[in-house]
């Protein structure tokens, strides 16, 4: 039965990390704010977006102020740590590593997410936001300033109108496929497949570190715990993530270019996966003891997709339900956090009446060219045919380290110095520093991209993946500054460059 409407200054479509966390900052930064969430589960199942980058963590933890929620409750994380071997299923002492070896100098995390995203809707709840759940919006008809939706509960059909509707229904896109502003990227052709496992071999164990500390260990001695990072098992067009989970299980996932990585053909999907994955160089070694959790397994053939239009009066799509390109340095979160605070920002003026319909309108514009410009720059800068470089150590070590310290400098130092610059997509704005980056950082993953064509059609492609250490002890503080890593990246491409030039000179020698 149809209940009488009740109007809500905003309604949230999605009560997961971006949906809570948009209407957690609407409501501190406006009490008296009429917000509800809407959210189809009863419970949070486990779910992708476990690991976060610098910049996720500080939203996390400064911005919605869960520093301590998250070191209670998740596991610190320790960077990012590569692994590369032959294709010969290796050992890991074989394999080569890249990484840095110090604990790095800004917190992030491991997060359980169904954990998370409960503390967040909790949260959301008592601090004096509406939550529906289990309910599913079902209907929106668009009108500005009062939108009607029709939601499907427990208790049947209802009907809210509102003044803003914020879609944070993750991939689904709700809104977004319903107002037809979302769009397939189909020049990234990825899939993903992954799972739980328990019972995995840690990376700090005796096992691989060796049983007594007076004896040459396999793995040489650094301040860090591996088994916190975010392991990576790489190959050519292919790449595995191993991330540590509070209750002590690991989260494995293998993520692949179709156009470069087929997976085997033997077996169900799930199956194809575990036999590949145990097959790995390195990783083989760390899953002998361990078990897939079969009931967890999912994958999706094909994960890019974006939105042309972000928002207009009275509604806003945020997180997942806009965009996402690839999980490759853990974007995701970032995308998360910048679309949901800069969607609050510009929600918070208009509900605040700090902007006449003129203003909205053009604050509108600015914040859709700002976001539809990241992408297409963001793919181009980062991924754009960067699976052709996974199987070869020296050319992703290149690649890592100076994305990582762009990242820092570009990414995570503007925020903390002002908290409002979170409101900006990497390269979403028309300056000339952010032009000058994307130029930079595309001309970089280009020049590799030919490189490790080359290697492949000379046969040295990953030539130099075995008993190889490449470690830099920190990536700074996100100070405004060259990093150590800069330089490290710099370097290892100065002796990749040599090395072309040392194979052109000694072929041409060799037709003389
Ligand atoms: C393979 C893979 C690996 C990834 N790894 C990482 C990583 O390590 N680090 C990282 O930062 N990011 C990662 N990501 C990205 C990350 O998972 C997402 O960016 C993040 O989970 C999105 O959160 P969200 O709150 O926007 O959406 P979701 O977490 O998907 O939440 C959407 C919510 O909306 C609800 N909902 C849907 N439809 C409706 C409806 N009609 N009515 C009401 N409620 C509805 C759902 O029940 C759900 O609770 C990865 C992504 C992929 C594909």
């Amino acid at each position: 039965m149809k209940e009488a409407s009740k109007h809500y200054d905003v309604v949230v479509i999605g009560g997961a990390l971006t949906g809570s966390s948009t209407a957690l900052l609407l409501r501190r930064w406006n009490p008296t704010a009429r917000i509800l969430v809407v959210e189809k589960t009863s419970k949070f199942d486990k779910k992708v977006g476990e690991a976060t980058t610098e910049l996720s963590s500080f939203f996390l933890s400064h911005v919605l102020r869960l520093h301590e929620l998250l070191a209670r409750e998740h596991l610190h994380k320790m960077g990012l740590r590569f692994w590369f071997g032959d294709g010969s299923e290796r050992s890991l002492a074989e394999c080569s590593e890249v990484s840095s070896e110090l604990i790095p100098s800004l917190p992030s995390y491991q997060l359980d997410r169904s954990r998370l995203d409960q503390s967040l809707l909790d949260m959301c709840q008592a601090e004096g936001t509406e939550v529906l759940r289990p309910a599913k919006v079902k209907k929106f008809e668009q009108e500005w300033p009062k939108s009607r939706l029709t939601i499907e509960g427990e208790d049947g059909e209802l009907e809210v109108t509102a003044r803003w509707v914020v879609d944070a229904s993750g991939k689904r896109c709700w809104l977004g496929r319903k107002l037809g502003v979302i769009e397939r990227f189909d020049d990234h052709p990825t899939a993903a497949s992954w799972s739980r496992w328990r019972g995995v071999t840690s990376l700090d164990s005796q096992e691989v570190l060796g049983r007594d500390v007076r004896e040459e260990s396999a793995l040489h001695y650094i301040p860090a715990s591996r088994r916190l990072c975010t392991n990576h098992f790489m190959g050519h067009g292919w790449w595995c993530w191993v991330i540590p989970l509070v209750d002590g299980e690991t989260s494995i996932g293998l993520v692949r270019d179709r156009r470069l990585f087929e997976m085997p053909r033997e077996g169900a999907k799930h199956e194809r996966y575990e036999s590949f994955l145990r097959s790995c160089d390195g990783l083989g070694d760390l899953l002998k003891g361990a078990q897939l959790d079969t009931d967890d397994f999912r994958s999706y053939e094909h994960l890019a997709y974006r939105s042309t239009q972000y928002m207009d009066r009275g509604w806003a799509l945020v997180g997942d339900a806009a965009a996402f390109i690839d999980p490759f340095y853990s974007p995701g979160l970032d995308h998360c956090a910048i679309s949901s605070f800069a969607t609050a920002n510009l929600i918070d003026k208009d509900l605040k009446q700090a902007l006449d319909e003129p203003g909205l309108d053009s604050a509108i514009a600015a914040h859709n060219a700002r976001f539809t410009r990241s992408y297409p720059r963001y793919f181009e800068a980062l991924y754009k045919d960067k699976y052709e470089l996974f199987g070869d150590a020296e050319l992703s070590a290149v690649a890592f380290y100076l994305d990582t310290a762009m990242y820092y400098l570009g990414v995570v130092h503007g925020p903390q110095v002002d908290v409002e610059e979170l409101a900006e997509p990497p390269f979403g704005r028309n300056i000339l520093p952010a032009r000058m980056a994307f130029r930079l950082m595309k001309l970089t993953n280009r020049r590799l991209v030919h490189i490790a064509r080359k290697r492949q059609s000379r046969g040295t492609y990953g030539k130099r993946n075995l008993g190889w250490r490449c470690m830099t002890d920190n990536f700074g503080r996100g100070r405004r500054k060259i990093s150590p890593a800069h330089w490290k990246g710099l370097g290892l491409w100065a002796k990749v460059e040599l090395g072309e030039v040392w194979e052109k000179l000694s072929r041409a020698g060799g037709r003389t």
